[in-house]
This record gives C-alpha cells, structure tokens and sequence, in this order.
C-alpha cells in the first residue's frame, strides 16, 4: 500500500547531498516548513559553510557520509540530491560520479524499502544528452552518447531512475522523480565551473567572461528558491505521481545573452572571449513544464534578471568575505 507522503507531516526527512547547492537550500525550506532534517553528505562538492547556519537547529542534523556505503537511519522521506553537478566536478572522478548515482541509488532505495518511506530522486535534463526534440517533454527519450565524458553523470542518472523505476514496480514504493534543469542561486561553489557562477565571479573580479564555442547555445536557468519549492511539491504530491516530471525555468536564453546580462548587471571592465566547446556539450535545452504545471500546480515565479540580482549579492558578499579573511 502506497504512503500518502502528506499524511507522516510534520517529519523526519533525509536530504543526501544536504551540503550542497540545491541541498543545503532544500534543508532550509524543509526545516521552515516544520521538519527534522538529517543531512547526509561526504562533502565532496559541498560546504560546512552553505549548512553552517542550521547547525545551532535543534531540528537539524548534519551526518558525513558517503551514499555509496549503505546507511541505516530511521527518516519518514527521503530527498537523494548526492552527486556532483558542474561538468567540471563530475567529470574529475568519472567512475566516483557513477557510482555515487548507481550504488548511492541503490542504497537510498534500499533504505527506503525497509522504511516504506517515499523517496525522491533528482535526476537531470541530462537525461535528454542533446535533445533531438525542443523543447523537452518528459515522453522524449533522450540523445546520449554512453562513451563521451558526460555520461558517467548522464548514464548514472538514467540508470538512477530506471532503479527508482523498477523498486517502484517491482516493491510498490513510492517513489517520485524529479528531472532538474539547469539551476542557480546563492550558495554555488565559487569554483563551481557552471556557466553562471563561473560569468558572476569573472565579472565581479574583472576576470574575461569565458563563452564556450560561439555562446549560441541555449539554457533555460531556473533561480534555486522556485526549484526546491518544485521538489516540495513533488515530494507532497498524491502517491500516484511519481514522474519523472521537468522542474526548471522555461524562459531559454543563449550563453551569450547570459554573458551580456551578468556584465550589464555588474558593470565592470571584463571583456568577453572564446573557449573551445566542451565535447557533448548539448546545443539547445528548454523544458515543457505542462505537466509541473498540471500535477503540482508549480511554475517558477522569479525571473533570471532578478535571480541573478540576488545571485550577484551572494558572490560579491562571499568575495568580499574571502578579501578580508585573506587581509587578515
Ligand atoms: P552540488 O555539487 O552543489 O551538491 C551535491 C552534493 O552532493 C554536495 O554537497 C556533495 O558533497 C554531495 N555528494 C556528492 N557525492 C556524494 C556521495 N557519494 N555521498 C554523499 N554526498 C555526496 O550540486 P547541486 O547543484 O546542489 O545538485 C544537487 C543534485 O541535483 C544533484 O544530484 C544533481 O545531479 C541534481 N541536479 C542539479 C542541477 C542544477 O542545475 N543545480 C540540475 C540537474 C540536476
Ligand atoms: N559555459 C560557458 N562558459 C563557462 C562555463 C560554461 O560558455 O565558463 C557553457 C557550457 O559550455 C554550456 C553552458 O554554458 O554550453 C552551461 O554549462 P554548465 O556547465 O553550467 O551546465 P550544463 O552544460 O551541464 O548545462
């Protein structure tokens, strides 16, 4: 019999990757809405810094640990964010990066298993590699190439819900996906080498803003506050909605839009120039968000100018911080 995922409110949750970028904002929300939360994380990409402030929390708890290892907690839902996200980071340790989506997978669903608890994945509009079809629905089957340097996060994530897919037809687990595209905000990791982070803090040091390839490539970036709002929404949701369903902006700019906006908004002396284009690097991606729209009644509300406002706060803040550690 399938939880009602509202019914064990207020809970215990799991976040794994709690550290993280979209973790550490998800905890937050989580905690605001009433919730225990254990985060779990081996700080590979993530911070103390980003769940620094929780830590006084009486209902918040920090555990390191890695998701490849199996973990025995006693939690009502479990969010699985654990895995690196920049290029840049999942490419360093490509076989670490599978693992940690395959085994991690199989463990969190393991754990969820014996719990009867629901589980959430976030999978990825990497699922769709270099989508042949735009924008992007959830019925699109994807273009991946399973030998280049994206796959080990590509073909893990797939994997990923294809475990999510077959624990839930095979143990009747509630399980809901979540496939994200391109999200940003406060708490990215300066050296992150994801597109908006990476255009922020070249603008505000007055370092050259990097476009790969001729920056015609599109993404549609999604401020983190409306993402983890997505996620809450799916993890609430009845039992019969399990995804996968798109969560991101639909509003699709080109790299080099990107880079014009962060310069218009910061102002400053950098200049733009050229990079090779990554291999496998996807040309366009856009989400169809109909049926977020339809089943969680979620669009995203901020728009990128006003998320990267608040995004360049963040960096000239944390910048500014760093400066006076380094004076000091
Ligand atoms: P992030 O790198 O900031 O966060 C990932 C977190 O997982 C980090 O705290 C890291 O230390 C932790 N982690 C990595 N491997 C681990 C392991 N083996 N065991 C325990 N913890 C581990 O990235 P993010 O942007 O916050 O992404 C969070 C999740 O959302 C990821 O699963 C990612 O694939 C997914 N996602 C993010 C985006 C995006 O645009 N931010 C887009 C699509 C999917
Ligand atoms: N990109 C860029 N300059 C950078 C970092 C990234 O032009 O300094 C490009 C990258 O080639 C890609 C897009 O920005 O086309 C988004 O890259 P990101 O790594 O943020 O995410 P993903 O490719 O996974 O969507």
């Amino acid at each position: 019999m399938p939880l009602d995922a509202k019914s064990i409110l207020p809970a215990r949750i799991a976040v794994t990757g709690g550290a993280g970028f979209l973790g550490s904002h998800l905890c937050d929300l989580l905690l605001a809405e009433g919730h225990e939360v254990l985060c779990i994380d081996n700080f590979y990409t993530g911070t103390r810094r980003n769940i620094e402030h929780l830590l006084p929390n009486p209902r918040f708890e920090l555990m390191r640990h890695d998701v490849t290892f199996p973990l025995y907690i006693e939690v009502d839902a479990i969010y699985n964010l654990a895995c690196p996200a920049s290029p840049v980071h999942y490419q360093f340790d490509p076989v670490q990066t599978t693992k940690t989506s395959v085994i991690g997978a199989i463990n969190v669903l393991g754990l969820a298993k014996r719990l009867k608890v629901p589980v959430l994945q976030a999978s990825t509009s990497e699922i769709y590699g270099d989508p042949l079809e735009h924008p992007q629905t959830e019925a699109y089957w994807g273009n991946v190439n399973t030998i280049g340097p994206r796959a080990c996060y590509d073909e893990g994530k797939r994997c990923a819900e294809t475990l999510f897919f077959d624990y839930h037809r095979q143990h009747k687990m509630q399980i809901k996906v979540a496939r994200i595209f391109n999200t940003y905000g406060p708490r990215m990791h300066p050296n992150d080498g994801r597109v908006v982070s990476n255009f922020v803090v070249q603008a505000l040091t007055g370092q050259d803003i990097t476009i790969f390839g001729d920056g015609s490539q599109t993404r549609s970036f999604c401020y983190v506050d409306d993402l983890v709002d997505g996620l809450f929404r799916l993890m609430t949701s009845p039992p019969d909605v399990t995804g996968p369903v798109n969560l991101g902006n639909p509003q699709e700019f080109t790299i080099a839009e990107l880079a014009t906006e962060v310069l218009d908004l910061v102002g400053g002396s950098s200049k733009l120039v050229r990079k090779p284009l990554p291999q496998d690097d996807p040309r366009q991606r856009q989400p169809d968000i109909r049926l977020a729209r339809e089943k969680l009644g979620w669009e995203p509300a901020i728009p990128l100018r006003e998320g990267l406002r608040k995004t360049i706060a963040y960096f000239e803040a944390l910048l500014a911080e760093k400066g006076r550690r380094g004076a000091e």
